[in-house]
């Protein structure tokens, strides 16, 4: 069968088989396809084996190289454990992660176990709770706040609201959350400019990401200090023995290097180009 995921007018198709489905508060559903093990929640797709890493690793690698020390960290969401997986290479003291849906956590563990044993190491704590609600009441503070959330539905919009930043503001030196596609994807794009000016300083970086939707992803990052030395970051990726499949220092620095429409778009929201 061909699955056809579709946004305003253009569509992406893969051929593949449906081996599970169930409706939790999304519905779930895990296909085999061409790109290998493919999640779709509420028939967006969240991740293909094949370029997985190609999202991860940048949503994770970045802000924690542009970290002199990240030893507490935040996810938020990222229920199919790529994030988990990333973060510890790190080797934190920490990783909370606050995922809403049980259901996906377990369907992925069972059926396409990206997180290579994230999920049962012994520095990682899962919660399962709405990760609004757990900024609302948490004391503690994090070096780092990762939110791996799906496409804004009614389950993860209130994750790009003003008040979940400012939140989050409070709790952590550097904050980062995929922005979805800033080429097809406008009005998610600009909600999340729009309400996140509660930080300090603001950046947008891109990966290329082929199964979500335009292939042209991107991120926002958040804190203090988000000033990118690339001599700084190599001795960082080096000293931490991270192994990465698409990230680079390199990369990490020329992600900053956004088109002319892109940089005038962000500009009108405030943010560093
Ligand atoms: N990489 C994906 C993307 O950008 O499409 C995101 C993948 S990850 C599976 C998204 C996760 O966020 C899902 O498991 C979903 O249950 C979780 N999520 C959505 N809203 C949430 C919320 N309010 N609190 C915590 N987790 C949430």
């Amino acid at each position: 069968m061909w699955f056809v995921e579709k946004h305003d007018g253009t569509g992406f198709m893969i051929r593949g088989e449906k081996i599970f489905e169930k409706e939790s508060m999304q519905k779930i559903e895990i296909y085999s396809t061409s790109l290998g093990k493919m999640l779709v929640l509420d028939g967006k797709i969240q991740l293909t084996e094949k370029d997985e890493k190609m999202y991860h690793e940048m949503l994770v690698h970045v802000p924690m190289l542009m970290h002199p020390s990240p030893e507490k960290i935040l996810i938020i969401g990222g229920g199919d454990g790529g994030a988990l997986r990333e973060a510890l290479k790190h080797k934190p003291k920490e990783v909370k992660m606050v995922e809403i849906d049980k259901e996906v956590v377990e369907a992925c563990r069972k059926f396409i176990k990206i997180d290579d044993g994230a999920f049962d190491d012994e520095r990682v704590e899962i919660i399962y709770e709405d990760g609004v609600e757990f900024v609302k009441n948490c004391k503690e503070k994090f070096d780092i706040i990762i939110v791996d959330g799906s496409d804004p539905d009614a389950v993860s919009k209130p994750l790009i609201s003003r008040e979940f930043y400012a939140n989050c503001e409070k709790l952590c030196d550097i904050f980062v959350t995929q922005s979805q596609s800033p080429f097809l994807q406008n009005e998610h794009f600009e909600a999340i400019l729009k309400n996140s000016n509660v930080f300090k300083q603001r950046r947008i970086y891109l990966s290329f990401v082929p199964s979500y939707p335009s292939g042209m992803w991107s991120f926002l990052i958040a804190g203090e200090n988000l000033a990118i030395d690339l001599e700084t970051i190599k001795k960082r990726y080096e000293e931490r023995m991270i192994k990465t499949f698409h990230y680079n220092p390199e990369l990490h620095v020329s992600s900053f290097s956004l088109p002319t429409w892109l940089k005038e778009l962000i500009k009108k929201y405030g943010l560093l180009c």
